[in-house]
């Protein structure tokens, strides 16, 4: 792997620790609408629907079923609606809400920093990712993430996104590289993984569990893993 001179890195669970900041972020608007008294839930009840609901609408998205517009705020109307609150008003406002708040949260996945300190002088990084271009943005700079990379690549800039080939076809183009120099580093397997090995890239899954016994990539647990094969 060191003659792999390219390290693409996915941004969301895989450096920037979605799930905690997310979750702080809505921990905090819901204190402050008072859900509990309206949904009749506690917010682990709450989260726990609202990360399902978010996921198939995410999947969704991806699949061009449904808009960025409506992605956002039926993420909480439907979560409302599951424990019989209908707001659509709320719904909408907390759209814009938790995307203000969520990218200033600052918890990054578990040795993502120093092992970015740690590849920095050998290798050229970048990011790929699927997230939304005006908080990506946001969160790279808060968390001070910005100054390592490279080039970074946010898939709605460009109007294709991960898994398609195109995406990773660009990146060569973007970092002027070929595909036997450039590795995938992602917790997303079917983004991430089967995209970057489609596109004839390594890949290195992060995920607590090895998702398939396929020997055609490497899975990894924590990020600190990766330090062996660079
Ligand atoms: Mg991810």
């Amino acid at each position: 792997m060191k003659n792999r001179k390219h390290l693409f890195f996915d941004l969301d669970n895989t450096l920037w620790d979605f799930n905690k900041n997310s979750r702080e972020a809505l921990l905090q608007l819901f204190n402050e609408h008072h859900i509990e008294n309206h949904c009749g839930v506690s917010f682990e009840e709450f989260i726990t629907v609202y990360e399902n609901i978010n996921h198939q609408l995410w999947e969704q998205y991806s699949h061009q079923k449904i808009a960025k517009s409506e992605l956002r705020y039926q993420r909480f109307y439907q979560t409302f609606q599951f424990f019989k609150y209908q707001n659509l008003a709320l719904s909408h406002q907390w759209a814009d809400d938790y995307l203000k708040i969520s990218p200033y949260k600052t918890h990054l996945v578990e040795g993502a920093m120093d092992l970015l300190h740690y590849l920095k002088p050998n290798y050229q990084l970048h990011i790929i990712t699927n997230g939304f271009k005006e908080v990506q943005d946001i969160k790279l700079k808060q968390c001070l993430l910005e100054p390592f990379f490279q080039t970074i690549i946010i898939s709605e800039e460009h109007g294709v996104s991960k898994p398609d080939k195109q995406i990773f076809e660009l990146a060569q183009e973007l970092t002027q590289s070929i595909a036997n120099e450039c590795v995938m580093i992602g917790d997303n397997l079917e983004a991430d993984i089967f995209g970057a090995l489609n596109a004839q890239w390594k890949a290195i899954h992060l995920a607590e569990h090895a998702a398939s016994q396929l020997n055609d990539y490497i899975h990894i647990t924590k990020l600190q893993e990766l330090k062996s094969f660079f």
